[in-house]
């Protein structure tokens, strides 16, 4: 992929610049690209042309070295933990240092968000976009696609495991869905996952990288924007660590869900008391949540195979990419109108300071992610 030079960046202009080469961004830049447009994509992480991108346990050093760890404000509901927000610094975004189970997400929240006034939002709407994106192993139908770029399939690694959690979940009343991204998405399931041939398959690959020569964006990596540059309400470019670049059209915001807000706010758009008042930006932030526990098994896991069990292991990632290796961290999952349920026949730690553990049980919590008042959205604050 072409890359200007730091010298030339000093200088640079397209039609179109856009900030983070993440999830959403890889895709705005290789669409805009192909349909003839020239794009600048400015990433402030390094290249995804890693190893540990590619399998799932990468998961474990990802966290430590491609994440903005964001900052957080002490949440007095959980003994005032500040623990960091994690988020992809890569080529790639969080995409490519995710979990990578496959959430299409439920129709009835599209259907809230068009009918609260997001027009164009609704399922019907977007189901053609998410039909687009994606590969499904399971082959096209009215809600798969069988041709997009993201690659699709079951997880693969079968665990006894999981086939008691499904067993369980069913014998308690929960329907057995055979697509949670088809018709319906609630019921308990295998996972599924966004892998190619054992490999993660995320759109800073198969969208930005896989763009055809020749009407590629140019993606300037380990570059940060600092602030958006305005000419009175127009945005007509971004400052970063390595200069001003120039937009003729228009600057795009794909720097997630902290980074975009924190952008606007550094560069004076925001609420009341803002140099540009833009209501809602910075506010109303949700996250998803996640506890985990951690049980003792009467069957091996993944953290107590032995050598000849792990041995077949590499021996089915290389010859049929499946089994372990090429796993995910949750390989069945329930989901409820009021809650999701994900097992794995695996435990492993991610990050320091995340555990804790809680007195009078033998359970294991951690969070993944941080409360609803992310610091580093905040004014001036760095990056
Ligand atoms: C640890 C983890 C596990 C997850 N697991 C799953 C899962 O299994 N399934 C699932 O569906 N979802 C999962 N998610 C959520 C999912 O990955 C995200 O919702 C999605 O990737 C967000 O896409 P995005 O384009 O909005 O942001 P991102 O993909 O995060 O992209 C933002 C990009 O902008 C860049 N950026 C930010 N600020 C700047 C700046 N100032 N200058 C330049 N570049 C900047 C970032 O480095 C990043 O590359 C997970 C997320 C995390 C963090």
């Amino acid at each position: 992929m072409p890359a200007a030079s730091r010298r030339r960046i000093a200088s640079a202009e397209a039609d179109y610049v856009i900030v983070g080469a993440g999830s959403a961004g890889s895709v705005v830049a290789a669409r805009l690209a192909s349909a003839g447009a020239s794009v600048i994509v400015v990433e402030a992480g390094g290249t995804d042309r890693r190893p540990d991108v590619k399998l799932a346990p990468g998961v474990m050093t990802l966290y430590r070295s491609a994440n903005w760890k964001y900052p957080t404000l002490a949440d007095p509901t959980k003994d005032g933990e500040r623990p960091p927000f994690a988020a992809g610094r890569i080529v790639g975004g969080s995409g490519a240092i995710n979990a990578m189970v496959y959430v299409r997400g439920r129709a009835g929240d599209y259907d809230c968000w068009a009918e609260a006034g997001c027009t164009g939002w609704s399922y019907d709407d977007v189901l053609p976009t998410f039909k687009a994106i994606e590969s499904w192993a399971g082959g096209a139908d009215d809600f798969r696609g069988g041709a997009g770029p993201i690659h699709v399939e079951w997880c693969g690694h079968d665990h006894e495991i999981d086939r008691a959690f499904v067993d369980a979940a069913t014998q308690a009343g929960y329907l057995r869905n055979p697509d949670p991204n088809g018709r319906d998405q609630l019921g308990v399931a295998r996972a599924q996952v966004n892998r190619r041939r054992g490999i993660r398959s995320h759109s800073g690959r198969e969208f930005l990288r896989a763009a055809p020569r020749g009407s590629r964006p140019v993606l300037l990596t380990r570059t940060t924007v600092t602030g958006i540059r305005l000419d009175g309400r127009r945005a007509v470019g971004v400052e970063t660590t390595a200069g001003l670049i120039r937009a003729r059209q228009e600057v795009i915001l794909a720097a997630g869900a902290i980074g975009s807000p924190g952008l606007l706010l550094r560069s004076g758009i925001g609420p009341d008391g803002s140099r540009h008042r833009l209501n809602g930006v910075g506010t109303n932030f949700q996250d998803h949540l996640v506890v985990t526990q951690r049980w003792s098994s009467k069957v091996p896991t993944l953290n107590t195979i032995g050598p000849i069990s792990a041995a077949t292991a590499a021996a089915d990632f290389l010859w049929n990419r499946t089994g372990p290796i090429a796993t995910s961290p949750f390989e069945a999952q329930l989901l409820t109108d009021d809650f999701q349920i994900a097992v794995g026949p695996v435990q492993y730690q991610v990050g320091q300071g995340d555990r804790k553990d809680i007195p009078g049980t033998s359970r294991w919590f951690h969070r993944l992610y941080g409360p609803a008042a992310p610091a580093g959205t905040r004014p001036r604050r760095p990056p």
